[in-house]
Protein backbone atom coordinates (compact mmCIF):
# COMPACT_ATOMS: atom_id res chain seq x y z
CA UNK A 1 0.00 0.00 0.00
CA UNK A 2 1.46 3.22 -1.44
CA UNK A 3 -0.10 6.80 -0.25
CA UNK A 4 -0.43 10.16 -2.86
CA UNK A 5 2.95 10.79 -1.06
CA UNK A 6 4.73 7.96 -1.93
CA UNK A 7 4.39 6.52 1.40
CA UNK A 8 4.66 2.32 2.22
CA UNK A 9 1.92 2.12 4.57
CA UNK A 10 3.28 -0.94 6.36
CA UNK A 11 1.95 -0.89 10.24
CA UNK A 12 -1.20 -0.45 11.72
CA UNK A 13 -2.25 0.46 14.88
CA UNK A 14 -5.48 -1.38 15.98
CA UNK A 15 -7.63 0.15 18.80
CA UNK A 16 -9.60 -3.62 20.84
CA UNK A 17 -11.48 -1.67 22.87
CA UNK A 18 -11.91 1.62 24.32
CA UNK A 19 -12.28 0.54 27.62
CA UNK A 20 -9.33 0.90 30.23
CA UNK A 21 -8.90 -0.02 33.90
CA UNK A 22 -7.37 3.59 34.12
CA UNK A 23 -8.55 7.04 34.11
CA UNK A 24 -5.27 8.84 33.26
CA UNK A 25 -6.13 12.48 33.66
CA UNK A 26 -4.50 13.48 30.35
CA UNK A 27 -6.48 10.73 27.96
CA UNK A 28 -9.71 10.15 29.78
CA UNK A 29 -12.51 11.92 32.10
CA UNK A 30 -13.22 10.53 35.21
CA UNK A 31 -16.83 9.52 33.85
CA UNK A 32 -16.72 7.99 30.33
CA UNK A 33 -19.46 6.74 28.38
CA UNK A 34 -18.04 3.72 26.35
CA UNK A 35 -19.32 2.14 23.55
CA UNK A 36 -22.39 -0.46 23.10
CA UNK A 37 -21.10 -4.13 22.35
CA UNK A 38 -23.05 -4.02 18.90
CA UNK A 39 -20.69 -1.39 17.90
CA UNK A 40 -17.35 -2.73 18.78
CA UNK A 41 -15.61 -5.28 15.96
CA UNK A 42 -16.07 -8.95 18.08
CA UNK A 43 -12.60 -10.37 17.74
CA UNK A 44 -13.38 -12.69 14.67
CA UNK A 45 -13.92 -9.42 12.56
CA UNK A 46 -11.35 -7.87 14.31
CA UNK A 47 -9.08 -10.92 12.98
CA UNK A 48 -10.27 -10.71 9.60
CA UNK A 49 -9.81 -6.79 9.44
CA UNK A 50 -5.99 -7.44 10.23
CA UNK A 51 -5.71 -10.03 8.14
CA UNK A 52 -6.64 -8.21 5.24
CA UNK A 53 -4.33 -5.43 5.68
CA UNK A 54 -1.83 -7.87 6.41
CA UNK A 55 -2.58 -9.43 3.10
CA UNK A 56 -2.39 -6.32 1.89
CA UNK A 57 1.73 -5.08 3.15
CA UNK A 58 1.38 -4.47 6.93
CA UNK A 59 4.25 -6.10 8.40
CA UNK A 60 3.80 -4.66 11.95
CA UNK A 61 0.62 -4.68 13.78
CA UNK A 62 0.19 -3.18 17.55
CA UNK A 63 -2.74 -3.94 19.41
CA UNK A 64 -3.75 -0.78 21.78
CA UNK A 65 -6.61 1.05 22.87
CA UNK A 66 -8.14 1.21 25.57
CA UNK A 67 -5.86 -0.95 27.50
CA UNK A 68 -5.88 -4.27 25.20
CA UNK A 69 -5.72 -6.62 28.23
CA UNK A 70 -8.85 -5.75 29.87
CA UNK A 71 -10.59 -6.44 26.23
CA UNK A 72 -12.00 -10.44 27.18
CA UNK A 73 -10.59 -13.35 25.60
CA UNK A 74 -7.85 -11.30 23.94
CA UNK A 75 -5.11 -14.05 23.86
CA UNK A 76 -7.79 -16.04 21.07
CA UNK A 77 -6.98 -12.87 18.66
CA UNK A 78 -3.31 -12.85 19.25
CA UNK A 79 -3.19 -16.52 19.07
CA UNK A 80 -5.35 -16.12 15.69
CA UNK A 81 -2.62 -13.40 14.72
CA UNK A 82 0.06 -15.35 15.29
CA UNK A 83 -0.41 -17.65 12.33
CA UNK A 84 0.86 -14.81 9.87
CA UNK A 85 3.99 -14.37 11.55
CA UNK A 86 4.17 -18.09 11.40
CA UNK A 87 3.82 -17.51 7.53
CA UNK A 88 6.47 -14.88 7.39
CA UNK A 89 3.92 -12.42 6.26
CA UNK A 90 3.56 -10.48 9.72
CA UNK A 91 7.16 -9.29 11.04
CA UNK A 92 5.88 -8.29 14.22
CA UNK A 93 2.91 -8.71 16.43
CA UNK A 94 3.11 -5.99 19.59
CA UNK A 95 0.81 -4.36 21.78
CA UNK A 96 0.81 -1.01 23.94
CA UNK A 97 -0.11 -1.91 27.31
CA UNK A 98 -0.74 -0.15 30.67
CA UNK A 99 0.85 -2.72 32.54
CA UNK A 100 -1.89 -3.77 34.84
CA UNK A 101 -2.26 -7.28 33.49
CA UNK A 102 0.65 -8.22 32.66
CA UNK A 103 1.04 -10.64 35.38
CA UNK A 104 -1.58 -12.45 34.00
CA UNK A 105 -0.38 -12.71 30.62
CA UNK A 106 2.97 -12.00 29.59
CA UNK A 107 3.92 -15.57 29.52
CA UNK A 108 0.96 -16.17 27.34
CA UNK A 109 2.18 -13.60 24.64
CA UNK A 110 5.55 -14.11 24.38
CA UNK A 111 4.15 -17.88 23.57
CA UNK A 112 2.00 -16.65 20.99
CA UNK A 113 5.12 -14.55 19.45
CA UNK A 114 5.23 -11.19 21.14
CA UNK A 115 8.63 -10.20 21.20
CA UNK A 116 8.79 -6.85 22.30
CA UNK A 117 5.96 -4.43 24.48
CA UNK A 118 5.37 -1.33 25.05
CA UNK A 119 4.42 0.07 28.46
CA UNK A 120 3.36 3.19 29.72
CA UNK A 121 4.30 4.41 32.76
CA UNK A 122 4.10 8.36 33.97
CA UNK A 123 5.65 7.84 37.49
CA UNK A 124 7.39 5.87 39.94
CA UNK A 125 5.50 7.42 42.90
CA UNK A 126 2.47 5.50 44.07
CA UNK A 127 0.51 8.69 45.56
CA UNK A 128 1.50 10.14 41.85
CA UNK A 129 0.72 7.24 40.09
CA UNK A 130 -2.83 6.99 41.55
CA UNK A 131 -3.25 10.36 41.22
CA UNK A 132 -2.49 10.29 37.56
CA UNK A 133 -4.17 7.05 36.40
CA UNK A 134 -7.21 7.72 39.04
CA UNK A 135 -7.50 4.16 39.53
CA UNK A 136 -3.99 2.44 38.76
CA UNK A 137 -2.40 0.58 41.61
CA UNK A 138 1.60 1.25 40.85
CA UNK A 139 2.55 -2.02 42.92
CA UNK A 140 0.50 -4.16 40.53
CA UNK A 141 2.25 -2.41 37.15
CA UNK A 142 5.76 -2.88 38.84
CA UNK A 143 5.04 -6.49 39.23
CA UNK A 144 3.31 -6.90 35.68
CA UNK A 145 6.73 -5.03 34.11
CA UNK A 146 8.66 -7.89 36.26
CA UNK A 147 7.14 -10.37 34.99
CA UNK A 148 6.96 -9.20 31.37
CA UNK A 149 10.62 -8.95 31.68
CA UNK A 150 11.04 -12.25 33.29
CA UNK A 151 8.90 -13.93 30.38
CA UNK A 152 11.82 -12.52 27.86
CA UNK A 153 9.51 -9.57 26.81
CA UNK A 154 11.82 -6.78 25.49
CA UNK A 155 10.16 -3.45 26.87
CA UNK A 156 9.95 0.10 26.31
CA UNK A 157 8.78 2.50 28.85
CA UNK A 158 6.61 5.41 27.69
CA UNK A 159 6.19 8.44 30.00
CA UNK A 160 4.02 11.33 29.07
CA UNK A 161 5.97 14.65 30.19
CA UNK A 162 3.57 16.55 32.43
CA UNK A 163 4.60 20.06 33.17
CA UNK A 164 4.24 20.37 37.32
CA UNK A 165 3.46 16.62 37.65
CA UNK A 166 6.30 14.66 36.98
CA UNK A 167 9.10 16.44 35.27
CA UNK A 168 10.80 16.43 38.56
CA UNK A 169 11.08 12.22 38.06
CA UNK A 170 12.87 12.22 35.07
CA UNK A 171 16.32 11.28 35.94
CA UNK A 172 14.95 8.60 38.52
CA UNK A 173 13.05 7.33 35.18
CA UNK A 174 16.27 7.04 33.26
CA UNK A 175 18.05 5.68 36.29
CA UNK A 176 15.20 2.98 36.66
CA UNK A 177 15.27 1.94 32.82
CA UNK A 178 19.12 1.68 32.81
CA UNK A 179 19.38 -0.44 35.91
CA UNK A 180 16.85 -3.05 33.81
CA UNK A 181 17.90 -2.17 30.47
CA UNK A 182 14.41 -0.43 29.04
CA UNK A 183 14.49 1.93 26.69
CA UNK A 184 12.46 4.69 27.69
CA UNK A 185 10.55 6.94 25.26
CA UNK A 186 8.93 10.90 26.41
CA UNK A 187 5.46 11.85 24.78
CA UNK A 188 4.52 15.38 24.51
CA UNK A 189 0.81 15.40 25.17
CA UNK A 190 -1.62 16.12 22.54
CA UNK A 191 -4.46 17.58 22.37
CA UNK A 192 -6.83 14.21 21.79
CA UNK A 193 -10.69 14.32 23.56
CA UNK A 194 -12.12 16.12 26.39
CA UNK A 195 -10.65 15.45 29.42
CA UNK A 196 -11.55 17.35 32.72
CA UNK A 197 -8.64 19.64 33.36
CA UNK A 198 -6.48 22.69 30.88
CA UNK A 199 -4.39 20.92 28.67
CA UNK A 200 -2.21 23.70 28.09
CA UNK A 201 -1.28 23.34 32.07
CA UNK A 202 0.02 20.06 31.10
CA UNK A 203 2.16 20.79 27.89
CA UNK A 204 6.15 20.56 28.03
CA UNK A 205 7.40 21.23 25.20
CA UNK A 206 10.22 18.46 25.18
CA UNK A 207 12.83 20.70 23.80
CA UNK A 208 13.02 22.13 26.88
CA UNK A 209 13.06 19.05 28.53
CA UNK A 210 15.98 17.12 26.37
CA UNK A 211 18.08 20.78 26.78
CA UNK A 212 17.54 20.25 30.78
CA UNK A 213 18.83 16.31 30.92
CA UNK A 214 21.44 17.29 28.33
CA UNK A 215 23.09 19.49 31.40
CA UNK A 216 23.17 15.90 33.26
CA UNK A 217 23.27 12.88 31.18
CA UNK A 218 25.25 12.48 27.97
CA UNK A 219 22.92 12.69 24.86
CA UNK A 220 24.25 10.99 21.73
CA UNK A 221 22.13 11.38 18.93
CA UNK A 222 20.93 8.24 17.30
CA UNK A 223 20.19 7.11 13.37
CA UNK A 224 17.70 5.12 14.67
CA UNK A 225 14.59 5.32 13.48
CA UNK A 226 11.24 3.23 13.54
CA UNK A 227 9.58 4.85 10.68
CA UNK A 228 7.31 6.65 13.45
CA UNK A 229 7.70 10.24 15.21
CA UNK A 230 10.05 9.58 17.37
CA UNK A 231 13.70 10.85 17.54
CA UNK A 232 16.54 8.97 19.93
CA UNK A 233 19.26 9.13 21.30
CA UNK A 234 21.87 7.19 22.99
CA UNK A 235 21.85 7.71 26.66
CA UNK A 236 25.87 7.43 27.47
CA UNK A 237 25.95 6.57 31.10
CA UNK A 238 23.23 3.86 30.70
CA UNK A 239 23.85 2.48 27.02
CA UNK A 240 19.65 2.82 26.61
CA UNK A 241 17.73 4.38 23.96
CA UNK A 242 16.27 7.59 24.64
CA UNK A 243 13.19 8.40 22.21
CA UNK A 244 11.31 12.22 22.15
CA UNK A 245 7.75 12.04 20.28
CA UNK A 246 7.02 15.71 20.10
CA UNK A 247 3.79 16.10 17.32
CA UNK A 248 3.73 19.69 18.17
CA UNK A 249 7.25 21.01 18.28
CA UNK A 250 8.64 18.70 15.44
CA UNK A 251 6.93 17.91 12.03
CA UNK A 252 6.78 14.17 12.04
CA UNK A 253 4.66 13.25 8.71
CA UNK A 254 7.15 12.88 5.74
CA UNK A 255 8.09 9.36 6.85
CA UNK A 256 5.12 8.16 8.46
CA UNK A 257 4.26 4.71 7.48
CA UNK A 258 1.39 3.67 9.72
CA UNK A 259 -2.51 4.44 9.92
CA UNK A 260 -4.88 3.54 12.87
CA UNK A 261 -7.97 0.99 13.21
CA UNK A 262 -10.76 1.82 15.92
CA UNK A 263 -12.09 -0.95 17.46
CA UNK A 264 -15.41 0.09 15.83
CA UNK A 265 -13.32 -0.47 12.10
CA UNK A 266 -12.86 3.14 11.43
CA UNK A 267 -9.94 3.57 9.80
CA UNK A 268 -8.17 6.77 10.72
CA UNK A 269 -5.32 7.50 7.97
CA UNK A 270 -3.71 10.38 10.42
CA UNK A 271 -3.79 10.24 14.53
CA UNK A 272 -4.25 14.29 14.08
CA UNK A 273 -6.84 14.36 11.67
CA UNK A 274 -10.62 13.54 11.33
CA UNK A 275 -10.70 12.21 8.22
CA UNK A 276 -11.63 8.63 8.42
CA UNK A 277 -13.15 5.60 6.63
CA UNK A 278 -15.79 3.20 8.12
CA UNK A 279 -15.00 -0.25 7.28
CA UNK A 280 -17.53 -2.04 9.65
CA UNK A 281 -20.43 -1.87 7.50
CA UNK A 282 -18.99 -3.40 4.53
CA UNK A 283 -17.40 -5.74 7.19
CA UNK A 284 -20.95 -6.57 8.23
CA UNK A 285 -21.98 -7.01 4.58
CA UNK A 286 -20.51 -10.15 3.93
CA UNK A 287 -17.33 -12.21 3.10
CA UNK A 288 -16.79 -9.58 0.13
CA UNK A 289 -12.99 -9.56 1.02
CA UNK A 290 -12.18 -7.97 -2.18
CA UNK A 291 -14.87 -5.46 -1.32
CA UNK A 292 -12.62 -4.39 1.81
CA UNK A 293 -9.25 -4.56 -0.02
CA UNK A 294 -10.90 -2.07 -2.37
CA UNK A 295 -12.30 0.06 0.36
CA UNK A 296 -8.88 0.24 2.07
CA UNK A 297 -7.35 1.01 -1.02
CA UNK A 298 -9.19 3.93 -1.27
CA UNK A 299 -8.83 4.95 2.27
CA UNK A 300 -5.27 5.06 1.80
CA UNK A 301 -5.28 7.29 -1.50
CA UNK A 302 -6.50 9.93 1.16
CA UNK A 303 -4.02 9.90 3.54
CA UNK A 304 -3.38 13.45 4.29
CA UNK A 305 0.34 14.89 3.97
CA UNK A 306 0.58 15.99 7.63
CA UNK A 307 -1.34 17.12 10.76
CA UNK A 308 -2.55 20.37 12.28
CA UNK A 309 -2.23 19.76 16.03
CA UNK A 310 -2.56 23.02 18.25
CA UNK A 311 -3.06 23.40 21.57
CA UNK A 312 -6.07 25.89 21.11
CA UNK A 313 -5.18 28.52 24.12
CA UNK A 314 -8.07 30.52 23.84
CA UNK A 315 -10.48 27.92 22.99
CA UNK A 316 -9.11 25.33 25.30
CA UNK A 317 -10.51 22.22 23.24
CA UNK A 318 -9.18 19.53 21.31
CA UNK A 319 -7.77 19.97 17.75
CA UNK A 320 -9.13 16.32 17.63
CA UNK A 321 -12.50 15.38 19.30
CA UNK A 322 -11.74 11.89 19.77
CA UNK A 323 -10.14 10.53 23.05
CA UNK A 324 -6.69 8.65 22.56
CA UNK A 325 -8.59 5.65 23.63
CA UNK A 326 -11.02 5.22 20.40
CA UNK A 327 -7.66 5.63 17.95
CA UNK A 328 -5.29 3.99 20.49
CA UNK A 329 -1.73 5.88 21.55
N1 LIG B 1 -3.82 1.43 27.72
C1 LIG B 1 -2.63 1.34 26.93
C2 LIG B 1 -1.52 2.15 27.58
O1 LIG B 1 -1.71 2.69 28.64
O2 LIG B 1 -0.44 2.21 26.99
C3 LIG B 1 -2.78 1.72 25.46
C4 LIG B 1 -3.63 2.90 25.11
S1 LIG B 1 -3.03 4.48 25.70
C5 LIG B 1 -4.25 5.55 25.00
C6 LIG B 1 -1.60 4.72 24.72
C7 LIG B 1 -0.68 5.84 25.09
O3 LIG B 1 -1.29 7.07 24.78
C8 LIG B 1 -0.28 5.90 26.54
O4 LIG B 1 1.13 5.96 26.61
C9 LIG B 1 -0.86 7.19 27.01
O5 LIG B 1 -0.07 7.76 28.00
C10 LIG B 1 -0.87 8.01 25.75
N2 LIG B 1 -1.80 9.12 25.73
C11 LIG B 1 -3.12 9.14 25.99
N3 LIG B 1 -3.65 10.36 25.82
C12 LIG B 1 -2.65 11.16 25.42
C13 LIG B 1 -2.55 12.53 25.08
N4 LIG B 1 -3.60 13.32 25.11
N5 LIG B 1 -1.33 13.01 24.72
C14 LIG B 1 -0.26 12.18 24.68
N6 LIG B 1 -0.28 10.89 24.97
C15 LIG B 1 -1.46 10.37 25.35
Amino acid sequence: MRDPFGRDITYLRVSVTDRCDFRCVYCMAEHMTFLPKAEVLSLEELDRLCSRFIAKGVAKLRLTGGEPLVRRDILWLFARLARHLESGALEELTLTTNGSQLGRFATDLVALGVKRINVSLDTLNPGRFRALTRWGDLNKVLAGVGAAQKAGLKIKINTVALKGVNEDEFDDLIRWCGAHGFDWTLIETMPLGDIDGDRTEQYLPLSLVRADLAKRWTLVDSDYRSGGPARYATIGETGQRLGFITPLTHNFCESCNRVRLTCTGTLYMCLGQEDAADLRTLLRAGDDDAALDAAIDEAIGRKPKGHDFIIDRRHNRPAVSRHMSVTGG
